[in-house]
């Protein structure tokens, strides 16, 4: 079993973390959250008092951080940079999505001095990060994915090697952009229905067994009440917040534009979530996107 020096123990970061105890490992658990830090300890995780000190001793290293700002601040240009003090044989696995260009950047900022540095985003949400049924898509060689995969296969149900360093975050902005015009359009379809006099739950039911089912309909309902277990029926708290979707619909278009993509639907989806922020619903589950639709 290994040792895990694991950084960021937010919504998604904290379950991940629990299952790597939870399979075995020796983890060592920091955030800037006392609160975050003893969640995972009281599952047993080991608080460790820093950065530095939760990735001394580490075998790896996974990091679970809101933006790219931050990766490259914690691991490369911040005031006391984590690549000075890892192991030389460490592996250090990114999971927060960020944009391909950072972490190709703190990749090759790590492998000058030796260090092995693979970006691993995530799909599933907070809970396919409690049940460890997320998907990785990861970018980086094929032997660092080779030693990922153990420790990823703890965390995570499908795990992917997407390509080379970058393409795990190239993948996950795809997704994510597709996820978002799947968000909007079914909360635009069901509070079309509602407002027809039908019941959210019998025609979430009637689309989910027709040609409109899709993962909003499936797993993470925005209509309150339909759907137990889902941010929806928790006054949209938890979950993926609104400012993250919109972080990362900003990452799509940045690569829409880089490469010359048309991305009309994913623009759309961008202002719709930035309509839906700047009315104050930041740190609200992005399925709270309904609102926009419903307050009109
Ligand atoms: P979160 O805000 O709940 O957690 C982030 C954590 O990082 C916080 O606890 C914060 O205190 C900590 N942190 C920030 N800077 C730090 C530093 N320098 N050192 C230590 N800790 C630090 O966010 P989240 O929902 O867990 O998302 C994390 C990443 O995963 C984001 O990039 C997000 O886009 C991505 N993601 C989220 C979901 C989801 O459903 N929430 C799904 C897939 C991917």
């Amino acid at each position: 079993m290994a040792t895990i020096g694991f950084i960021g123990l937010g919504n998604m970061g904290g379950p991940m973390a629990i299952n790597l105890v939870k399979a075995g490992h020796s983890v060592k658990a920091f955030d800037l959250s006392a609160a975050a830090v003893a969640n995972v300890v009281s599952e047993g995780g080991i608080s460790a008092h820093s950065a530095k000190d939760a990735v001394t001793d580490a075998d790896f290293v996974v990091s679970m951080l809101p933006a790219g700002k931050h990766v490259q601040s914690l691991f490369v240009s911040g005031d006391d940079p984590l690549l000075d003090h890892v192991r030389k044989d460490v592996l250090i696995i990114d999971s927060s999505t960020i944009d391909a260009a950072t972490a190709q950047s703190v990749a090759m900022a790590a492998e000058a001095r030796g260090i092995s540095f693979i970006d691993a985003p995530v799909s599933g949400g907070v809970g396919g990060a409690k049940a460890g049924t997320l998907a990785f898509m990861a970018g980086g060689s094929a032997e660092q994915f080779a030693k990922a995969k153990p420790i990823l296969d703890c965390m995570g149900k499908n795990i992917f090697h997407a390509g080379s360093h970058g393409a795990g975050q190239v993948a996950k902005a795809c997704n994510n952009m597709l996820l978002a015009i799947l968000m909007t359009g079914t909360s635009e379809a069901l509070n079309m229905g509602v407002k027809n006099g039908l019941d959210p739950a019998v025609l979430s039911e009637i689309m989910k067994q027709s040609s409109g089912s899709n993962w909003a309909l499936q797993v993470y309902n925005p209509f309150p009440g339909v759907m137990e277990g889902v941010p929806s029926s928790n006054d949209y708290q938890g979950g993926f917040q609104v400012d993250l979707m919109f972080k990362d619909l900003g990452l799509a278009m940045e690569m829409s534009q880089l490469s010359a993509s048309p991305t009309p639907m994913g623009s759309q989806a961008r202002a719709l979530f930035n309509l839906h922020k700047v009315n104050g619903n930041g740190g609200l589950d992005f399925s709270s996107v309904i609102k926009l639709y419903q307050d009109q």
